[in-house]
């Protein structure tokens, strides 16, 4: 099997003081794809960009690592071509649903499974190939406006405290949006999270945990979650899976979670490797997955996007297309609006943008609490395969216009 190689550090472009001392048109907050496809349009428009995050890069995260049609038509526009041999994109030929111990195969539209350290550092590179600077291991805290200023407060790898002056700042931390807004940005919108949403889970298992060849997908679905398993281009097995917070409980932790479901959807006899390889590495958690956060604070000065704006679980696999996308519609509104409008203007093409997506994602996440509906439709989708092929387009979204936001 042909295995690209993991890709280099990303070193810092600037010193701790250097960031310090100037005052940016822009501080971004957190490098992945939403924060770096902000900085990389709005650095190419010549505005002064500093993205910082808590990690060095690359670093991995828990994903399914699939690349919907929408997120490759973005990164496209951004001139990144993830199916080129430099950035080493796999086609996404097969992909398979196990529920209820059957097999059901799926046509989906073209998808690529790119490693998150692959696709996030190729776009931090771009950004800052287009002039933006990065700092890396600034984790922080707390962002307030004073003045005509936002002040972000940031503790440095070595334990020094600073404090970065921006005209706006963007937070683009992910489900874990734990950066205080201050008292004099504070609007009266607070975070909502769904009580009974599910939370996310990750490995990187062997090479040899699964018989699985380079471009497939297997999900398997059962009663507490359900699950991907994907091989990288490295030739390592990402496997990331949604399930019920209570159920974790129930059982002796997570990854005995994530071993029952593999077991009841059938998946752990298809693929007998994958339980005991699973029990070898460590499990990442996330944060509750569905959830809806004000994208606008501070009078528009501060200003969300990606999953800090909110995030629906993620069965159909397109958080990195929606997190590319509001990019684009923050990075248009800052560019084309008048600075006391950019506020009201972002949150409206937003919504219009993030609301029928959600929805439909929302319908799937409920249908996939249900696996006897799951494997109905998976009968469905073998007995009627051109219904199927109408469908399946539709349950993962289709692929957006990237000309213009506006
Ligand atoms: C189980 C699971 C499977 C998924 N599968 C897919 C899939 O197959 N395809 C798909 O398209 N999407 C998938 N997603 C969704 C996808 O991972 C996210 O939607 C996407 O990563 C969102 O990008 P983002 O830039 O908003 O956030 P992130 O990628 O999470 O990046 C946020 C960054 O902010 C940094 N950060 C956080 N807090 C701070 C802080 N206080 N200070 C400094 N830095 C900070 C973090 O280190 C991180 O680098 C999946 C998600 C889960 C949970």
């Amino acid at each position: 099997m042909m295995v690209s190689p993991a890709p280099g550090p990303m070193p810092t472009t600037l010193t701790l003081d250097e960031a310090v001392a100037r005052r940016w048109d822009m501080v971004i907050v957190g490098a992945g794809p939403a924060g770096a496809a902000t900085a990389l349009r709005l650095a190419a428009a010549g505005h002064a960009v500093l993205i910082v995050d808590r990690d060095e890069f690359p670093r991995g995260k828990v994903c399914g690592c699939c690349l919907s049609s929408a997120a490759i038509a973005e990164l496209d526009a951004l001139g990144i071509d993830v199916r080129s041999s430099a950035v080493g994109g796999v086609p996404l030929e097969r992909v398979r649903l196990m529920v209820r111990r059957r097999w059901t195969p799926l046509g989906m539209p073209s998808g690529i499974v790119l490693s998150r350290e692959a696709l996030d550092v190729t776009l931090l590179r771009r950004a800052i190939e287009a002039g933006c600077h990065w700092l890396p291991h600034a984790h922080v805290s707390g962002c307030d406006v004073v003045d005509t200023e936002a002040r972000v407060a940031m503790r440095a790898g070595a334990g020094q405290v600073a404090t970065l002056r921006a005209r706006r700042c963007v937070i683009a931390t992910g489900l874990g949006d734990h950066v205080r807004i201050g008292v004099a940005a504070t609007d009266r919108r607070r975070r909502r999270v769904n009580a009974a949403a599910r939370i996310g889970l990750g490995a990187w298992l062997p090479e040899d945990a699964a018989d699985l060849g380079p471009g497939e997908l297997v999900m398997a679905v059962a009663r507490h979650g359900y699950c991907g398993v994907v091989r990288l281009e490295d030739g390592r097995l990402d496997l990331a899976a949604a399930v019920d917070r209570r159920a974790v409980a129930a059982v002796s932790g997570p990854a005995s979670l994530v071993v029952e479901v593999i077991d009841e959807s059938g998946l752990g006899r298809a693929m007998p490797g994958l339980a005991p390889a699973l029990a070898r590495v460590p499990l990442r958690a996330t944060p509750r997955l569905t959830h809806d956060a004000p994208l606008v604070a501070g009078g528009g000065r501060i200003l969300r996007v990606g999953d800090a704006a909110g995030y629906v679980e993620p069965f159909t696999g397109e958080g990195i297309g929606w997190a590319i996308s509001a990019a684009r519609i923050l990075a248009d509104t800052l560019l084309d609006t008048a600075a006391e409008e950019v506020g009201v203007r972002y949150a409206s093409r937003h919504r219009r943008y993030a609301r029928p997506a959600r929805t439909r994602c929302r319908g799937v996440a409920l249908a996939v609490r249900v696996p006897l509906a799951i494997a109905a439709a998976g009968s469905l989708a073998r007995f009627a395969p051109p219904l199927a092929r109408r469908l399946v387009p539709w349950v993962v979204g289709g692929v957006p216009s990237v000309e213009s936001s506006r």
